[in-house]
């Protein structure tokens, strides 16, 4: 699929050494996307009870990441319950602390050069990730919707939809994640297993574009299953 694009991205970095994010994104301007972003995906049933977590890199040289801090409820996220952390998930700009995971927003904006990341847990991705845990994966594939993920030109694309076990030491799981972004490094997203969805994209518009995707073709698989054993 969209290998080629990928790796030159890797090799030369998307405009490595722009003071702003990648895309242009200062602090204010990804804060008050986010929390839009984290409103709508509330109202999705997406993020509820304070879960989920969203970032966007706002400089690369030094990295800089605009997050959510940790226990917000994302139906009433303003522009300042976001935080500004730098490399070793320290917090530079605001109050508060950056989520648990923030150590796998790093790890997935260097492996990957990402430049937002979203991270979801829905209905869809918990069972899913459960029920094909065994497996390793997720693979979605025959779907018009694939179209929507970056690169992906028709709807026989094979997307494979990684599931990682689950943890609570960040370490550790930031460096599984690390090794899995390393092996599939053409992958639009991950899950981890009966926690949630983390996808990610050049810009804020393409991340937020992913997640619906795979939320979409998540909630499609669920349901679908269940027609079928109806
Ligand atoms: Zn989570």
């Amino acid at each position: 699929m969209n290998k080629t694009k990928r790796s030159l991205r890797r090799r030369t970095g998307p405009k490595a050494h722009s003071r702003k994010g990648p895309s242009g994104v200062g602090f204010a301007e990804a804060a008050a996307y986010l929390a839009e972003i984290g409103k709508g995906f509330y109202a999705r049933g997406w993020v509820l009870g304070t879960s989920g977590n969203f970032s966007a890199v706002i400089s690369r040289e030094p990295l800089r990441l605009a997050i959510t801090s940790t226990g917000l409820d994302k139906g009433s996220l303003t522009p300042k319950q976001f935080l500004e952390m730098d490399e070793a998930a320290n917090v530079v700009r605001g109050d508060g602390r950056p989520s648990a995971e923030a150590l796998l927003h790093l790890a997935i904006v260097r492996g990957v050069d990402a430049d937002a990341v979203l991270h979801t847990h829905s209905v869809w991705s918990t069972v899913l990730s459960g029920s094909h845990a065994s497996q390793g994966g997720i693979a979605l594939e025959g779907y018009e919707m694939l179209k929507g993920l970056e690169g992906v030109r028709t709807h026989n694309h094979r997307e494979w939809l990684p599931i990682l076990e689950n943890s609570q030491d960040m370490l550790e799981l930031g460096e599984r994640v690390s090794r899995m972004l390393c092996e599939i490094p053409d992958t639009h997203g991950f899950l981890l297993k009966e926690h949630g969805l983390y996808t990610w994209g050049a810009s804020l518009q393409e991340a937020k574009r992913h997640v619906e995707i795979l939320e979409f073709l998540m909630e499609v698989l669920v349901r679908s299953g269940a027609a079928q054993s109806a």
